[in-house]
């Protein structure tokens, strides 16, 4: 995997998609050119890349903006800084990062980001953990703490903890001072959503699992709700809920017919929640926050499997269709 320097050009793999369509649509090429950074970009030689399940939407072609063909998926890298942009000054070569998102793809040995989506990665992660922090941590902040207003002492309940978001909603939350309430849907994923701070865990799955939620809240039911499969669940958040509770959505893939009552009497509020619709100001925010979990040391990213960069369609089958998930997938590059 090491860069060949040719006479005019230094070359690298990655993964390129040339048509929309099914997960055999990536491949990987090994004779890409090494892009160069413009003023506020950042070069990371990539570590190992997160797989999110937007990579799958964007590359099937069914997602609102879609990039140019061809192009390589992928936001989320942990990887060391190779080389900065002119106007850079906040990261220098050497250093550890994660990005958010990327300008020219993650899924590959080198990526172009701008600096104002990198972080700088705590000494006490790993380049893999540092794949793992974009996307699902700057959500799961935003729909937490700068939506979700998430009060010290409040219930939260996060539906579908066991994933790379919902597990990042309950170490935040906990650090916010919350009671956590997580579900997964079988008992590895419950086992890791307490190992990582819940209060308790309820198998979203089970019969009247519903009824364990509202007993685990003692009675009143959550005065926050973090939703990853808003289709399925949406109606049951509204019978849960706490009055005047919020109901964050942050995933949904179908419709839903809900009893619009039920948010009357209770006065609930429903959110979506959209990353990359976050304003500067809101970009500092979550920024501030990472950096302060990583410090404090809460901030633990969970892998779940690692993929080679030749299995991530693989990779992408499994984020859509397996059930049971143990936290961030990622491609080891
Ligand atoms: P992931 O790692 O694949 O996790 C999916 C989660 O959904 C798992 O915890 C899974 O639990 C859970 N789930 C499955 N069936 C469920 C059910 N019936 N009720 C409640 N939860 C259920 O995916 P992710 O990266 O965490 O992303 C989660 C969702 O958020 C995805 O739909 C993604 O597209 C979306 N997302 C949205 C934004 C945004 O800006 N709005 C940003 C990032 C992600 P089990 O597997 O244990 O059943």
């Amino acid at each position: 995997m090491s860069v060949t320097r040719s006479a005019c050009r230094t070359i690298m793999k990655a993964i390129r998609v040339a048509q929309f369509g099914g997960a055999e649509v990536m491949k990987v090429e090994a004779n890409l050119t090494v892009p160069k950074p413009s003023e506020k970009q950042i070069l990371i030689k990539v570590s190992a890349a997160g797989v999110n399940p937007v990579d799958t939407y964007i590359r099937s072609g069914n997602y609102a903006k879609l990039p140019a063909l061809p192009y390589t998926p992928g936001s989320d890298v942990g990887g060391v800084v190779e080389d900065i942009g002119s106007e850079v000054s906040q990261f220098k070569k050497g250093d550890h990062v994660f990005t958010v998102r990327t300008d020219t793809g993650g899924y590959g040995e080198y990526t172009l980001a701008d600096s104002s989506l990198v972080g700088v990665l705590d000494d006490k992660l790993s380049l893999d953990q540092g794949a793992a922090i974009g996307v699902p941590y700057f959500t799961a902040y935003r729909a937490v703490v700068v939506l979700g207003k998430a009060q010290k002492g409040e219930t939260i309940l996060v539906h579908g903890a066991s994933g790379a978001v919902g597990l990042a909603c309950v170490q935040i939350a906990k650090a916010k001072g919350l009671r956590v309430i997580g579900t997964a849907g079988t008992q590895e994923g419950l086992d890791i959503v307490t190992s990582i701070g819940a209060d308790a865990a309820v198998n979203h799955r089970g019969d009247n699992y519903t009824q364990s939620i509202t007993e685990a809240c003692g009675g009143s039911g959550p005065n926050l709700i973090i939703e990853m499969l808003a289709n399925v669940n949406l109606e049951k958040d509204l019978q849960m809920a706490a009055p005047r509770g919020r109901v964050l959505i942050v995933g949904s893939r179908g419709t839903v017919e809900v009893t619009p009552r039920l948010t009357m009497g209770k006065e609930l509020t429903v959110q979506g929640v959209m990353l990359m619709g976050s304003t500067a100001e809101e970009w500092e925010q979550m920024h501030a926050g990472i950096r302060e979990g990583m410090s404090a040391g809460w901030l633990k990213p969970h892998i779940g499997h690692t993929y080679t960069l030749e299995q991530a369609p693989q990779a992408h089958n499994d984020i859509i269709n397996t059930k049971g998930a143990t936290g961030k997938l990622i491609l080891k590059i």
